[in-house]
């Protein structure tokens, strides 16, 4: 079994290699630990081992680990909310994430909006997809991402700063990080600066790097198997 630190090692010459092979270079994508189910001695270990972004998907574990990781190593961890989210979560969720990669629906986006417009912050967005024909799968329709992506840069407190997906569970990746791919650069059309690509996680990094993904979300291939 190996070690924590011989485990984030191990993916981090894997996405060396992976940028390499698509003529990437290394520091155009970010890592982000997926910390869920882990406590946050875990999140404090990966900080002393350089690792600086960390995600999370739900609130109720998020918060309070956030604030003892911001006791235990100040100002060192940056917080992705990478999970649905409610809306009566957001104050909370912005009270220690910058950043969102699960921006689905309306509903969401004016609360955003508004919860950091009240602060005076600015909020960065990444615009979830909806890559199968389910509607009940949440995320925007390909073909409602210009009109969303439009609503959302209009909205104050908030930056889109690009799309994110979850491949969907029928082994079609390459289909799905192909329309990921097509996706971004249609809201770069709207949004120029929304260059940015969340995409990827434990089992097909590789291959969404080689579809251009900038942020990768990764949990258990780091964190090791989750305890209970
Ligand atoms: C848990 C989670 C991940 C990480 O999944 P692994 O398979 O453990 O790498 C990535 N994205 C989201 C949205 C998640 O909830």
């Amino acid at each position: 079994m190996a070690t924590l630190a011989e485990r984030l090692a191990a993916i981090e010459t894997k996405i060396q290699d992976a940028a390499r092979q698509a003529n990437r270079l290394r520091n155009e994508i970010t890592l982000v630990v997926v910390s869920k189910n882990h406590p946050a001695q875990l999140v404090v270990n990966l900080v002393d081992l350089g690792q600086r972004d960390f995600g999370e998907n739900r609130d109720q574990e998020a918060a309070p680990k956030a604030a003892e990781v911001a006791i235990e190593r100040p100002g060192l961890a940056n917080w992705h909310f990478v999970g649905q989210l409610q809306t009566n979560k957001v104050k909370s969720v912005l009270n220690y994430a910058s950043t969102v990669h699960s921006l689905d629906r309306e509903s969401l986006l004016r609360e955003i909006s508004k919860v950091a417009s009240n602060r005076g912050i600015e909020v960065e967005v990444f615009i979830q997809l909806n890559l199968t024909d389910d509607p009940e799968r949440g995320g925007i329709a390909p073909e409602n991402l210009l009109a969303f992506a439009e609503a959302a840069a209009a909205s104050p407190g908030v930056k889109p700063i690009g799309v994110m997906a979850v491949a969907s569970l029928d082994g079609q990746e390459e289909r799905d990080f192909g329309l990921v791919a097509e996706a971004s650069q249609q809201l770069q059309t709207v949004v120029p600066s929304a260059r940015f690509v969340s995409a990827g996680m434990s089992g097909d990094f590789e291959l969404a790097i080689s579809y251009g993904a900038t942020h990768l979300r990764i949990g258990t291939a780091i964190t090791g198997s989750r305890p209970v």
